[in-house]
């Protein structure tokens, strides 16, 4: 008889070269407290019998709201200091996904994105098209202004002067956010929302709102959310070569995660990490940058926070 699937949750809010040194104690702590709190957001949820979509959405929409995170308010800046959003989320029963891109007033893209799978006829809606589309139902808007937070000017300023586009923080984060579930019923999902890369060309787009590269869920595998260099990330179609090399090959997911994060995505240059969830068994976090911002808990476990790689 097959084991009753025991709930569990992981999220992350972007990877990079995080050094213990360049992050003070109080800006450790702010980081800590913003993970610690979308955990709980999550495992609300999912301890009240909620699904792993309503977990995942739930997590994301915290992480979103948090201005230390790229994604939603405080995401970064295009070269024509506008935010342009990305975001997606998928359910693993039955394979249903939704995804938005280039948002610039929704205030929670991964909750349009929930829309789009569960009320269009759509998997993808882009641009003016999704914003309509958030009119019809009545999703949440603000002022563009309000997603923009003097960091992020910063940011770009620096990152103007240097000629470069930047992910992320200057110190090569990738803040994107992301969470996998599982729910009692032994239910996958996974969501991911971000800003992009900071100085980015107005119109380009990252893994995250791709399904299979940022964000894939079937309950037949596995849950995986991705935070790091987009390009490399939707070349090597990261987040579906994961599930399917535990659905085709029976290969464990820890070891499947590791053949593309710590391999195959090196080996073209592309850094970051993934998150992942089974069909049993505890999530796995892995990242080949000097660290991810994460945290992750099962039933009947403690709550782990974690942010450098040691
Ligand atoms: N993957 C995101 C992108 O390329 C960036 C990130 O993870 O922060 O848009």
């Amino acid at each position: 008889m097959e084991q009753k699937a025991r709930w569990a949750l992981a999220l992350h809010g972007g990877a990079g070269t995080i050094l213990r040194e360049k992050l003070s104690a109080a800006g450790e702590a702010s980081f800590r407290e913003g993970l610690a709190h979308a955990l709980t957001c999550g495992r609300a949820a999912l301890k009240g019998g909620g699904s792993a979509v309503e977990a995942v959405e739930r997590v994301v929409v915290a992480l979103e709201d948090n201005p230390l995170f790229n994604a939603g308010r405080g995401s970064v800046l295009t070269s024509q200091a506008t935010v342009e959003m990305d975001a997606a989320i998928m359910d693993g029963r039955a394979r249903d996904a939704g995804a938005v891109i280039g948002l610039r007033m929704v205030r929670n893209p991964v909750c349009l994105a929930r829309k789009v799978m569960e009320e269009s006829d759509h998997v993808v809606l882009a641009w003016q098209g999704a914003e309509a589309f958030a009119r019809r139902v009545s999703a949440e808007t603000v002022d563009p202004e309000w997603f923009i937070t003097d960091h992020r000017r910063k940011q770009l300023e620096d990152a103007r002067e240097a000629a470069m586009v930047t992910l992320d923080h200057n110190d090569g984060k990738y803040g994107t956010v992301g969470a996998v579930a599982r729910d009692s019923a032994g239910n996958l999902a996974a969501g991911t929302s971000t800003g992009g890369m900071t100085n980015k060309h107005p119109g380009r787009v990252g893994d995250t709102p791709l399904i299979g590269a940022g964000t894939y869920a079937d309950n037949r595998s596995c849950a995986v959310s991705a935070t790091g260099h987009g390009e490399m990330f939707i070349r090597l179609t990261v987040a579906r070569d994961i599930a399917a090399m535990v659905e085709y090959q029976g290969l464990d997911l820890a070891e499947a995660v590791r053949r593309k994060v710590l391999i195959e995505l090196p080996e073209i240059g592309g850094s970051g990490g993934v998150i992942a969830l089974g069909r049993t068994g505890r999530p796995v976090l892995t990242f080949n940058t000097r660290g991810m911002y994460r945290a992750c808990q099962s039933e009947g476990g403690q709550a782990e926070i974690g942010i450098f790689a040691d």
